[in-house]
């Protein structure tokens, strides 16, 4: 049995920080990160043999829990004919119909291999679509990795304390705007003064990575608003909610048709892939039909597509995702009354499979400051003791949870239950 110390010793001689992907590290809760060796349902099992219920499920794509029977058997499938060929194949074609009938504004769509991919495509999409350059993006809001991205971000770049990485060079940061989430007036304010310059707004519509932020009611529709008045495009983020908040995405969820879609993380099932689709009249921009250019060696990947199509099927199935959130709902609010009986503040959101805590006295959390504004230590005191009760939460306040199909009630009350000891702890 190896344990965990050993590991991340042995990891930090060869790979920076240990880790390839920062909040690996536990460098926002302290300690030292537990090394997986397999997982399977709503657990994980660490090197050390130990088991842990899983709330991260690898950042949000294994919503139907790890190692699903169904997606292990198509992906074995897969790999049986060949890993890659650099050439199309039915299975792409299936995906693309599957998207295209499962996210309503979405006419066409493209592969990728990566949430980020996803992202810096759709951007440049929109710049040669409108033939601007100026981006409005939301602070705390987190699109991947990309120059024009990495302002004022969230996820990692907000736990590690650079929300803006040096190595963005100043003339292409200043191209991007960054504005307050859920503030409407500031986006109604921006496009009065800069409206004919801004290609494009991305935006997470539901907001997870500064924790779970959903949006306020009316500040969607003003995004669509000024878009449709300035000429700009409007790209939903939705790499973490779709297809985990709702079938058809945030989108469908609160009714607002955006121009340009992302999606990662749900649609590999587990493998390495994003897509963006949108308008037809803007996807036919991109090569080789349009003068945008945009490619990939492994995109479409044919075991990816397998593992993607198979999780595409299960979560279509009726009632998947009504199930899904009355899990969601019975943990979240499970947390918040034991919370309160333990005389602990803690406010909760939550939507479909996702959900946030914040250690908070305040009742409703809309807004990056008030992310900012809530007790880190006691999460962290909070981490450390549900780690050691053997659940296994994002190691960071600003990462939202996700709950899987292969969590049940059992499962949930267990989880409940030592999140009762720990808030009488805390
Ligand atoms: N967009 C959103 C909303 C995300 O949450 C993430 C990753 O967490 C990304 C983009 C980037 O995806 P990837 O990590 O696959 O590059």
């Amino acid at each position: 049995m190896l344990d965990s110390t050993t590991l991340f010793a042995d990891a930090n001689r060869f790979i920076p920080g240990g880790v390839n992907s920062p909040v690996r590290a536990f460098r926002g809760v302290g300690g030292t990160p537990v090394f997986v060796e397999r997982a399977e349902g709503p657990y994980l099992y660490g090197a050390d043999g130990k088991a842990y219920i899983d709330y991260v499920g690898s950042w949000g794509p294994m919503v139907l829990g790890h190692a699903d029977p169904d997606v292990l058997q198509a992906v074995h499938a897969a790999v049986d004919r060949g890993l890659s060929f650099g050439a199309p194949t039915v299975a792409e074609t299936a995906m693309a119909k599957m998207v295209c009938a499962l996210v309503p504004s979405v006419d066409r769509v493209r592969m990728v291999s990566s949430g980020t991919e996803a992202t810096m495509s759709a951007i440049r999409l929109a710049r040669g679509y409108t033939g601007r350059d100026k981006i409005v993006k939301f602070e705390g809001c987190y699109h991947g990795h990309s120059d024009s991205l990495l302002v004022k971000a969230g996820s990692g770049a907000l736990t590690l304390g650079v929300p803006s990485s040096p190595g963005v060079p100043a003339s292409l940061a200043e191209h991007t705007l960054t504005l307050p989430y859920n503030d409407a007036a500031v986006v109604r304010e921006a496009f009065e003064r800069h409206g004919h310059e801004i290609a494009c707004i991305i935006v997470e519509p539901v907001a997870g990575n500064m924790n779970c932020v959903p949006p306020v009611p009316g500040f969607l529709e003003t995004l669509r608003d000024v878009c449709d008045a300035s000429g700009a495009v409007l790209i939903f983020d939705e790499v973490m909610t779709g297809f985990r908040v709702a079938l058809g995405g945030a989108q469908a969820l609160y009714g607002i048709c955006p121009d340009l879609t992302t999606l990662g993380k749900v649609i590999g099932g587990g493998m390495p892939v994003g897509a963006f689709g949108g308008r037809l009249d803007i996807m036919e921009q991109l090569a080789p039909l349009g003068p945008v250019y945009q490619a990939g060696t492994l995109s479409g990947n044919p075991v990816a597509m397998a593992a993607g199509l198979k999780t595409l099927e299960r979560v279509s199935r009726p009632k998947f995702f009504d199930e899904l959130s009355e899990k969601t709902r019975h943990l979240a609010e499970g947390l918040r009354i034991r919370a309160e009986q333990a005389g602990v503040p803690l406010s909760v959101n939550w939507v479909g499979g996702m959900f946030g805590l914040f250690f908070t006295e305040q009742q409703r959390v809309s807004r990056f400051e008030q992310v900012m504004a809530c007790d880190q230590e006691r999460f962290r005191r909070f981490f450390h003791g549900m780690l050691e009760e053997g659940v296994y939460l994002a190691p960071s306040a600003f990462e939202a949870g996700f709950v899987s199909a292969a969590h049940d009630y059992d499962v949930l009350d267990r989880t409940l239950t030592a999140a009762e000891r720990v808030f009488a702890r805390l």
